[in-house]
């Protein structure tokens, strides 16, 4: 049958619509796109100008509650979604996030949806794409070689080799890079330091242009990144080394959102993927509200559970792209509900009512966290083969007898026609609901002021506590006046603590923040807890093991 399928199989059997024909249905002309081989294109950043007097479609936000290692289907049910408004005749475009290469070689295998409800040409998609993670990996790299550079070339702006905060990044899982000592080897071959590598997407650069609308605010943005200090602790920006302008010129192509189309030909954009936990986590602001501007509806996705990707859309990405979002869909799955009632990995295709019921509270957290920030909101259940109809039943009652709107999504197995209930559900949400989106706190609130908001709203937590390292470097955000950008903490995505082994809904406890990163060219305030990684390891078998590319240029072993 047709589910025993990978999703690579299920993808390469997808008939795709020409690029133009996607480009053309959602009323771009000519101009607005440039085709980048056959199913892929890049649309004009400046159609966003275009579309000015437009109005904008109602943005749906999908969200989840915590991870498991059992997977909750984000990704699947954006694109289910999407699938599904259009087959219910509401004209809907997915803006999603490009997978990144050092997930997809490790533990992942590709991030482009699964099942029936996919974006395509997955397998371009998942490796290397139009060249953006590449263009921002370069100039990313490039800031570094101009700043060892100028250090070598006598240091006129008297930078102390020791407090360089700018480090290097790869698209790769590689630990071995984490750190590294530079500038060995005598006097022609520049100044000894110690450095590291972060992943791309953990890059600065990247999240300027996931939250940039236009070229001008992009080179802005990189003037302004902080690179290092002084001898005489006198913050170092970008427009101090004079290079915003080739760094712009690096990302000019990589700023335009690239357009695909799902299975079932609905039109998406794939743009960007900043991580969820040192940044912001979603697609490019401008492939989200060009998609918004274009559809009636926009599907978009924020990584991680709702604690993070979500919190940080609605108070972070929201506020950098003027967008007002409609609703938030929330996804859960009944294996993962049971993971957060106790059950291990290998006992998940096994009923159990108890463990469902305790795991509910995960859930009842993340619904909690959305009706703070004002917004309407469905539940979405993920359906897995393995579920019984009596755990299907109850979760559904339990959302029934708690006044939660629910529905099954089958887009999985059955790909838009799956997600229907949802869609229709969706719809109605947002016509017949008050939306009173509000973020959770005022920019003017103190730093502390704001960490607590996010704790106690949103982890349930009963408050914070910084380390003396944080303390200092609180006092010199707000020298610097950066205290008024929104925060974004860096924390544990398999809890709601920032201890990953308290699953469920964790009580009474402390955030630990660690330190805190000024991303001064993003605007934001990076508050890192327990051992968030910026450049992750590959498991000890990673998923590249099963990959191939046969003579005939036939892909095998993405997932
Ligand atoms: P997320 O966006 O939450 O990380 P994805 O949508 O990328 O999750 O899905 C992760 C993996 O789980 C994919 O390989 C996908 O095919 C699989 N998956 C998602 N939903 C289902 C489902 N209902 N049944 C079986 N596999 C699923």
């Amino acid at each position: 049958t047709k589910t025993v399928k990978s999703d690579i199989e299920i993808a390469q059997e997808a008939v795709l619509a020409p690029i133009g024909k996607i480009a053309g249905g959602l009323g771009l002309d000519e101009e607005d796109w440039e085709p980048y081989g056959r199913y892929k294109a890049k649309v004009s950043a400046d159609t966003l100008k275009k579309l000015n007097g437009k109005k904008d479609g109602n943005v749906i936000l999908v969200t989840s509650i915590n991870p498991t290692p059992a997977g909750e289907g984000k990704s699947t049910v954006t694109v289910g979604l999407g699938q599904a408004m259009n087959r219910i005749g509401r004209k809907t475009v997915i803006a999603l996030r490009e997978p990144s290469l050092g997930p997809t070689m490790g533990l992942k295998g590709g991030a482009a949806g699964g099942g029936y409800s996919q974006v395509v040409p997955m397998e371009d998609i998942n490796l290397h794409f139009t060249g953006d993670f590449h263009a921002i990996t370069s100039a990313h790299n490039a800031l570094a070689a101009f700043l060892d550079n100028h250090i070598y070339q006598g240091n006129e702006l008297n930078i102390d080799p020791r407090r360089i905060v700018w480090k290097r990044v790869l698209d790769l899982n590689d630990r071995a890079l984490r750190h590294v000592i530079i500038g060995l080897g005598g006097r022609t071959n520049g100044v000894p330091r110690e450095d590291g590598f972060d992943i791309t997407v953990a890059s600065e650069i990247m999240a300027i242009l996931c939250l940039s609308v236009n070229l001008d605010d992009l080179k802005k943005r990189l003037s302004k990144m902080l690179v290092a200090y002084t001898y005489d602790n006198e913050p170092v920006f970008v427009r101090d080394l004079k290079v915003e302008g080739a760094l712009t010129l690096l990302l000019k192509e990589a700023i335009h959102p690239n357009l695909v189309q799902t299975l079932e030909n609905t039109p998406a954009f794939v743009h960007g993927g900043p991580f969820a936990n040192i940044a912001h986590g979603c697609n490019s602001v401008l492939a989200t509200k060009i998609g918004a501007k274009l559809g009636e509806y926009l599907v978009t996705e924020a990584g991680f559970g709702a604690d993070l990707g979500a919190e940080k859309f609605l108070d972070i990405t929201t506020r950098a792209g003027h967008i007002k979002p409609g609703a938030v869909v929330i996804v859960a799955t009944i294996r993962a509900l049971k993971m957060h009632g106790g059950m291990t990995k290998e006992e998940l295709r096994n009923e159990d009512m108890d463990a469902l019921a305790r795991g509910m509270e995960n859930l009842a957290c993340h619904i909690e966290t959305i009706q703070a920030f004002g917004l309407p909101y469905v539940i979405a259940i993920n359906h897995f083969i393995f579920d019984t109809d009596r755990e299907v039943a109850f979760v559904k009652d339990w959302c029934a007898k708690n006044g939660h709107p629910v529905a099954l999504a089958n887009v999985w197995e059955d790909g838009g026609k799956g997600g229907e209930q949802l869609a229709r559900l969706v719809v109605e949400t947002i016509e017949s609901q008050e939306n009173h989106f509000k973020p959770l706190y005022e920019l003017d609130d103190s730093v502390e002021d704001k960490l607590y908001a996010v704790i106690t709203k949103v982890y349930g937590g009963k408050g914070l506590e910084l380390s003396p390292k944080a303390r200092r470097q609180l006092v010199s955000i707000k020298k610097n006046g950066w205290d008024k950008f929104p925060v974004c903490i860096a924390k544990t995505q398999y809890s709601l603590s920032d201890n990953p082994k308290l699953i469920g809904r964790p009580k009474d406890f402390v955030i630990h923040v660690r330190e805190l990163k000024v991303s001064v060219g993003a605007g934001f305030i990076v508050a890192l807890t327990g051992s968030v990684l910026t450049m992750p390891g590959l498991p000890k078998h990673p998923a590249a093991l099963n990959m191939d590319v046969g003579t005939d240029g036939k892909v095998a072993g993405l997932f």
